[in-house]
């Protein structure tokens, strides 16, 4: 591509707007461009790099034996309404109206029209199982857009559906796509961790992984055992039981004392000069509208999806002011679990103390010497609170340690919780009728680009790994007004397309400087420069990455050219 006609509008300054690395860099390379908030156009170079992200994705989706469709992206309200989603989805989903005042929804995601779909085509059970696939635009009119592809309403996804027989056909799908995503996200280049996630009431283990690429700028975070590949999202992330030593001690009665004023953790620990972790926390929640206590150290925060996975409960929310005092008889800050009578769950850690300093449900007191088990019920002890960094790991003796994730990829088994409302069944050998057991499994291919981008910059631009490069290779004269170097140049450019590599050619008419600060903010991984060695046909390979440089001849170079990229698909 001659790089004079073709369109990359690089700019000097991100603008203001931009606060991800990613979103600066591909504005400023003239990548992409806004149209309204969370809506972009993919120009030239943006779109190349889509492309091959998408090739990717495609070839090992074909290999694990996925199907490519395409479905609708136009979707009829009566589908949603059908699988109970037209509500629940809220807002996200964008709705519309054709000229016969029939309400349709732009697709977010495709069960529905997948599900449909595969009940109304696939009725033997020797026609399965079978995975059906697209790469296609999803739109999600997201609350708050930003990171520029980080987080669109309107993204490229690919979205994958497998149909099984059973469980265990499941369980293989699962594992299949789990290592093609494993596939995909090495081969784009990127430092990742499929990590364990919460699955709520389906699934069960090992029912729903995330991909996510470690970066500050990700929204997800993630806990990893410094000693074995344990990783799980915060919403999932367990750890292993505080050790304790067996004491046998006796603990005196519980004692009210006087605490005007104080209301929080910081004020408690401040004005009796202890640690958080010798209190008792209680939080007040509505579970479904019914209140229950939670019970955390002080040092913890309350985990709301444990807390709803536990009680098997639709929707889990703090209680307002109003109903804590209800419920306790006392002002917000000042509850405690001795004497209440609605349920109370204990985060094991609690149930683990010998005794602790917990509000004393009434105005401006708290109590001392609290004795779980002996002051208030453990009969709902477990897991409820989210780890906090250096907490043993679960599997083995390492710790936690957090990082901060883009989620890339989403690999999820969803049951029967389509299929059984849609009603994809099949007919078994023995000619009974059965439901099928389904999987989902999503890749924001647009949010990749970002991702990628993320991990491979520099302050003067972006570094694109050579498989997933918009050009292989950038070709430079230094002067078009030069004969000599523009000679070598359009000879280089020939000899170099036609042995498969692709190389943008930079016969603007800019000063040197110029095009290699573009060159830079571009980040194509090699760069040859063309300049006074042209004459004795002599070039200069510069790597972006390192910024290595050096000067080969002509054949040299191409040969290594060729290697490289050869060796990069
Ligand atoms: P998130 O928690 O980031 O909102 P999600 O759980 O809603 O993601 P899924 O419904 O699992 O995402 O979608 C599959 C994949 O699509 C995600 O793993 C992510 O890579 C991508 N994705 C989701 N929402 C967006 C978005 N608004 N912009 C770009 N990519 C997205
Ligand atoms: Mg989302």
């Amino acid at each position: 591509m001659r790089q004079s006609t073709y369109l990359v509008p690089t700019l000097r300054e991100a603008p203001a707007e931009a606060e991800a690395v990613s979103h600066k860099l591909m504005l400023r390379a003239g990548f992409i461009r806004q149209l309204a908030a969370g809506i972009y156009t993919y120009l030239p170079l943006g779109w190349r790099v889509l492309r091959k992200v998408e090739t990717i994705v495609r070839e090992e989706m074909d290999r694990a034996g996925a199907q490519e469709i395409l479905m609708p992206a136009m979707q009829p309200a009566e589908l949603w309404q059908e699988s109970g989603r037209y509500q629940v989805y809220g807002p996200e989903l964008i709705r519309l109206k054709d000229r016969h005042d029939r309400e349709f929804a732009l697709g977010p995601t495709h069960e529905e029209v997948v599900t449909t779909l595969v009940r109304n085509e696939v009725r033997s059970y020797r026609k399965l199982p079978i995975n059906l696939y697209q790469i296609q635009t999803k739109f999600r009119d997201e609350r708050r857009p930003r990171f520029g592809l980080l987080r669109g309403r309107e993204f490229l996804m690919k979205d994958a559906y497998s149909f099984d027989l059973d469980w265990e056909g499941l369980d293989r799908s699962y594992w299949a796509m789990y290592d093609a995503y494993n596939r995909i996200f090495t081969r784009c280049c990127l430092n990742f961790r499929a990590v364990e996630a919460d699955a709520g009431a389906i699934g069960g283990e090992g029912g729903t992984h995330e991909f996510m690429v470690l970066a500050d700028i990700g929204e997800d975070t993630i806990a990893t055992c410094t000693n074995c590949d344990y990783a799980a999202n915060l919403e999932k992330a367990e750890a292993a039981p505080g050790r304790q030593e067996y004491q046998e001690v006796t603990v005196s009665k519980y004692e009210k004392f006087h605490t005007p004023a104080i209301r929080t953790i910081e004020q408690l620990t401040e004005s009796l000069g202890i640690e958080p972790q010798q209190l008792i926390k209680t939080l007040i929640y509505l579970a479904d509208g019914q209140p229950v206590a939670v019970v955390v150290r002080g040092d913890h925060e309350v985990n709301e999806i444990k807390v709803k996975n536990y009680l098997g409960a639709d929707h889990v929310e703090l209680a307002d002011a109003e109903t804590t005092q209800k419920v306790t008889g006392a002002p917000v800050g000042f509850a405690g679990p001795v004497g209440l009578t609605i349920p109370i769950l204990v985060d094991q850690e609690v149930a683990a103390m010998l005794f602790g300093i917990s509000g004393a449900n009434e105005r401006d007191y708290h109590l001392k010497n609290v004795r779980p088990g002996r002051d208030f019920p453990l009969e709902k002890t477990g897991d409820f609170r989210n780890v906090v960094e250096g907490d043993r790991c679960p599997r083995c003796e390492g710790t936690l340690k957090f990082y901060r994730g883009i989620e890339v990829g989403h690999v999820f088994k969803l049951g029967t919780k389509y299929s059984e409302i849609l009603g994809a069944k099949y007919l078994d050998a023995n000619g009974q009728e059965q439901v099928m057991i389904m999987g989902c499994y999503g890749i924001g291919i647009s949010r990749v680009l970002s991702a990628i981008v993320e991990q491979h910059h520099d302050e003067n631009g972006m570094i694109w790994p050579l498989p997933v490069a918009p050009f292989h290779v950038h070709l430079i004269p230094v002067s078009v007004k030069d004969e000599t170097q523009m000679k070598l140049a359009e000879e280089l450019y020939g000899r170099l397309r036609s042995a498969g590599v692709e190389v943008l050619l930079d016969d603007r008419d800019e000063r040197p400087g110029v095009k290699f600060k573009d060159a830079d903010l571009i980040g194509i991984p090699i760069r040859l420069t063309v300049g006074k060695g042209a004459a004795e046909g002599r070039v200069e390979y510069k790597e972006r990455k390192t910024g290595k440089q050096q000067e080969l001849t002509v054949d040299d170079a191409c040969t290594r050219i060729v290697e490289l990229v050869k060796a990069s698909v």
